[in-house]
């Protein structure tokens, strides 16, 4: 009998009643250091006071009324957005998939009112994530998401993931966009090397196309830059994010340039829920800790002390681990193992991490984790690795 939840999630025995900061806690009390963030969510860790009082203070007064009038709530937060990155106009989403659907839809239409119409196909990688919608799997275009749904959105190309040459080839007349993910979430933590990013700017500039970066893992902060290419010193022309802008609260959103969005019109898209004042209350207090520098800085910090770690744990533990990766707090450790059985060691250890692609295993802690709870996790994770050892040594 099909169970009353769809049966569509693989979820692991672990039930949790309660989060404080780095924390994940269970009805019997026991403690798990959070090390997933709910897949790079939980940016500011759980029940942050700020984001709670700024919750608190909205849900009393008003929680959504459409974007049929105005939400002064909305505004504050795209100015803050647009005075923080190369963008100049933001459209607000609940999800990042939502944000693929937009960064698509805007793309084309850019065209379409540049009398270029054909221009409607969009390069995208081997390896990617957009989501799970029809656009955002035709766009990630991995046989495991699209087998059974078709016919799948037209007007994608897949090319392997970094490989420069093969991108310029594709690129014709009919070409709009290179969708791309500075770091490869669900892929496995791989870093797009600034160069390529640079590359990649270079030939949509050379081409007059549009180069949309999925942000949806790695910005807001994660790599310790508030958004992930300012390390490549490019900027894209039409950037999606979720995740992490809302820390736990659905909030998703699409920064565009003004020429990128010309064709955003009055009546082009829409959302009932979007931006609406609950879910920008919450992005506004979020946005005003994790784009402060000095914030920024401590998530640097703390990221190359717990690289440096991860080295030692791989050092240490070479039947287990092949190597450490990826840029900021989001890392990955690349396994030798199954990494869903690292995972499975990993909740012995009462530490929570996440599988990934290209048998990785990854490490994202809250942005708010602590000296103290990254020297306690690496511990758990040597915890973790040795139980492994101990079994295949029998
Ligand atoms: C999670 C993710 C998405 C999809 O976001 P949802 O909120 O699950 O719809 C898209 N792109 C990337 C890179 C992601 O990591």
């Amino acid at each position: 009998m099909i169970p009353s939840v769809l049966p569509t999630y693989k979820r692991a025995p672990l039930a949790f009643s309660k989060g404080e900061g780095s924390w994940l806690i269970e009805e019997d009390g026991r403690r798990f250091l959070d090390f997933g963030s709910g897949i790079a969510v939980n940016s500011l860790g759980h029940c942050h006071p700020a984001i709670v009082r700024a919750l608190a203070g909205q849900a009393e007064n008003l929680w959504h009324v459409s974007n049929l009038y105005q939400i002064p709530q909305q505004r504050e937060l795209a100015d803050k957005l647009v005075s923080n990155s190369f963008a100049d106009t933001v459209f607000f989403t609940n999800s990042g998939t939502e944000s693929c659907e937009l960064a698509i839809k805007m793309a084309r239409k850019r065209f379409f009112d540049a009398n270029q119409p054909e221009r409607t196909e969009i390069i995208a990688f081997e390896g990617a994530f957009h989501g799970r919608s029809s656009a955002g799997i035709a766009a990630a275009g991995s046989e495991a998401m699209t087998r059974g749904f078709g016919p799948l959105l037209p007007g994608f190309k897949h090319l392997p993931f970094g490989e420069h040459e093969a991108v310029e080839d594709a690129i014709d007349e009919n070409t709009a966009a290179i969708v791309v993910e500075p770091v490869q979430g669900e892929g496995g933590i791989r870093l797009l090397p600034d160069q390529c990013l640079k590359g990649l700017r270079d030939l949509c500039d050379k081409h007059q196309i549009l180069l949309i970066l999925d942000e949806v893992q790695c910005g807001m902060g994660r790599t310790g830059r508030l958004f992930a290419h300012e390390w490549a010193g490019i900027s894209p022309d039409i950037m999606m994010v979720a995740k992490g802008i809302g820390s736990g609260f659905p909030l998703g959103a699409v920064l565009a340039t003004e020429r990128a969005a010309s064709g955003m019109t009055v009546g082009t898209h829409g959302s009932t829920y979007g931006g609406n004042p609950l879910a920008c209350a919450v992005g506004n207090a979020v946005f005003d800790i994790v784009a402060d520098k000095s914030f920024l800085n401590e998530v640097n910090r703390k990221a190359s002390m717990l690289r440096q770690k991860l080295e030692g744990l791989v050092a240490e533990h070479p039947d287990v681990f092949e190597s450490a990766r990826g840029h900021g707090l989001m890392l990955g450790l690349v396994c030798r193992k199954a990494p869903a059985d690292v995972v499975s060691s990993c909740y012995d250890a009462e530490i929570i991490a996440v599988p990934a692609a290209n048998n990785t295993l990854r490490l994202l802690p809250p942005l708010t984790v602590t000296d103290e709870e990254i020297s306690e996790a690496v511990e758990r994770l040597h915890t973790a690795a040795r139980a492994i050892e101990g079994k295949s040594g029998d």
